[in-house]
């Protein structure tokens, strides 16, 4: 499950809590459910998935001291 952080809007206080998707937690401090996200500290996937096959890269779009571009 992924972690957010949350502010009370009663207590005036932050929380990282684990909640799942649609969830509303409550505050571990006064219980309250009047709580806003403040931000996700998710880890994105910063993998994509590759098709089948490689495609060929525009090129021109990195620095000469990029690895991406091909050898040769
Ligand atoms: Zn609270």
């Amino acid at each position: 499950m992924p972690l957010y952080e949350y502010h009370c809007e009663d207590c005036g206080r932050d929380a990282e809590l684990l909640v799942a998707a649609n969830a509303q937690p409550d505050c571990p401090q006064c219980g309250s459910r009047k709580l806003s996200k403040l931000l996700s500290v998710v880890a994105s996937p910063s993998r994509e998935g590759s098709t089948a096959g490689q495609s060929d890269r525009p090129s021109g779009s990195c620095g000469a001291g990029c690895g991406c571009h091909p050898h040769g």
